[in-house]
């Protein structure tokens, strides 16, 4: 048996636990990351990345269709439908998932962290054990992050396995279903969804709540909704899954009005949420405060134990990977001795479905939960030169803004590409932009972004384009 120590130990290496180990190597930290899988985690092998790879295709494919059929405004026409190859989308989509995983690899060695693989488990609050291939390895720390991550939620009578599957699973897709019936329209049902709808396949949407992405205000969520009726995938909002039919080729749903019905699939992708990975061995040992199924942290990613911070999905909502990588950076410093706490204003979250949705700090009606009064700006794609040259004339920009001095409270947006607005967004709510600040900014021209100038201006109630 081998025995390491070392100033910090992290425990995974997805976004949180390897941007803290980058970080804490920079300072000069003597750290030390291990590995159940390979870095990245989630997010770049099994989510963030693969998942916008395969959207992306789909929408290059989707394209390409729409000319064959003769249905692009463009002037543009092909003589012959295109083909799809989907075991090649997939070995291109591995391929960039494998550059990234030398990429982190390379970076932690660059910041002279020793990487460790395998399972760890814990033994105490200050060791863990981990069965490398090698053999067992003890790793003493000062200080001990936790950051495994969180890991898809199964149904009770919809388990895993044969033609029910999860993200994980459709992502390596290597046949396109005929029929994919996705449980759960939330952030992956409906970015995989769509994407799945762009390849051909014929999409069914079974979601529990009254409207798909029900974490997003009406408004914004509209102009999805309107793509994926284009796109001919089936919505069933108020639906149950209630298991699957005996032959096994078939997902039987109770709708709002308590009636049965069998839908037809070849696979069922079920996307009802993710849980955190607290089932780690020895870590109910350590006894640690919980927010429900959640490890409870303070407002420097600390536990309820000395010395053990917890970061990323482990730690609750939002999961998601910027989040954890701001926290992993955090926790690094604090380690390293800096005075740091959590103090940012805002969280961006982007959906990639088409069209995009973009939200960063309070909508209008959180604003007024809040008990502020706000001033709330929209200004339409349909009126931003840029955007009608790309075809993307559905969505808009909107500026929620307190009503007694401007200060911007939220930014949200739905429309093709909004996600790269999103730096943007953040920069505004976190610099503490007041509505005159966006205004009195010169945007280039001519490009979507302008809407947020004009979004601002109409906040104001001078827009110039409207
Ligand atoms: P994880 O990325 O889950 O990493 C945890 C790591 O810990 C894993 O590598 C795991 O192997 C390791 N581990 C676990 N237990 C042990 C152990 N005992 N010993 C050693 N190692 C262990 N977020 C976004 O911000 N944008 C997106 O576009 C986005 N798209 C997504 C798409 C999909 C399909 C999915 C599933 C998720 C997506 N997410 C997205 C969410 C994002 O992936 C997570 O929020 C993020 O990965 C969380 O980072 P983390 O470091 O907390 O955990
Ligand atoms: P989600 O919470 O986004 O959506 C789950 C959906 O399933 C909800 O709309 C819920 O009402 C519905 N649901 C729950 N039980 C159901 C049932 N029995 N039958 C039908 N519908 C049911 O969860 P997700 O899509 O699995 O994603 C998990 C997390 O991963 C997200 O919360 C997000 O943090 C992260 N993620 C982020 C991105 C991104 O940032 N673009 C992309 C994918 C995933």
């Amino acid at each position: 048996m081998k025995e390491i120590s070392c100033k910090l130990l992290v425990i995974g290496a997805g976004p949180g636990g390897y941007v803290c180990a980058i970080r804490a190597g920079q300072l000069g930290v003597d750290t030390v990351i291990v590995e159940a899988g390979k870095p990245g985690g989630t997010c770049l092998n099994v989510g963030c990345i693969p998942s916008k790879a395969l959207i992306h295709a789909a929408e290059e494919y989707e394209k390409i269709r729409q000319m064959a059929e003769g249905r692009s405004p463009l002037g543009i026409s092909l003589h012959a439908p295109p083909s799809l190859d989907l075991a090649a989308t997939i070995a291109w989509k591995d391929g960039i998932v494998g550059r990234l995983n030398a990429g982190v690899s390379g970076l932690l060695r660059k910041a002279r962290v020793k990487i460790v693989q395998g399972c760890a488990a814990f033994r105490d609050g200050k060791t863990v054990e981990v069965q490398t291939e090698t053999g067992m390895q003890v790793i003493r720390a000062e200080m001990v992050v936790i950051a495994t991550g969180s890991k898809p939620v199964e149904l009770p009578f919809l388990p895993f396995g044969g033609p029910v599957i999860s993200s994980t699973e459709a992502l390596s897709l290597t046949t396109l279903p005929k029929r994919l019936v996705v449980v759960g329209g939330g952030y992956i049902g409906l970015e995989l969804g769509t994407a799945f709808a762009k390849l051909g396949s014929e999409v069914t949407v079974v979601e529990a709540a009254a409207q798909v992405l029900p974490q997003y205000d009406g408004e914004l969520v509209r102009p999805v909704q309107k793509h994926l009726q284009q796109l001919g995938v089936r919505v069933l909002t108020g639906g149950k899954a209630k298991g699957l039919a005996s032959g096994g080729d078939a997902l039987i749903i109770e709708t709002e009005d308590g009636k049965e019905h069998k839908l037809q699939a070849d696979r069922i992708l079920v996307t009802v949420g993710r849980k955190p990975n607290t089932d780690m061995a020895g870590l109910d040992g350590l006894d640690l405060d919980r927010s429900g199924p959640f490890l409870r942290v303070d407002d420097q990613c600390r536990t309820s134990m000395r010395g053990v911070f917890a970061i990323g999905d482990i730690t609750g909502e939002p999961m998601l990977a910027h989040r954890a990588m701001a926290q992993g950076e955090m926790v690094a410093e604090i380690a390293s001795g800096l005075k740091r706490g959590w103090d940012k204003r805002c969280i961006p979250a982007v959906c990639f479905t088409d069209p995009e949705i973009l939200s960063a700090g309070l909508s209008p009606d959180e604003a007024r939960r809040n008990g502020l009064e706000v001033r709330v700006g929209q200004f339409p794609f349909s009126a931003n030169g840029r955007a009608m040259t790309m075809l993307a004339e559905d969505g808009f920009v909107r500026v929620v803004a307190r009503a007694d001095n401007n200060v911007v409270l939220g930014l949200q947006a739905v429309g093709a590409g909004v996600s790269e607005l999103a730096s943007a967004f953040a920069l505004a709510i976190e610099m503490g932009a007041r509505v005159e600040d966006i205004a009195a900014t010169v945007h280039a021209h001519p490009t979507r972004g302008e809407a947020l100038q004009e979004a601002a201006l109409k906040t104001l109630g001078h827009a110039l384009h409207i």
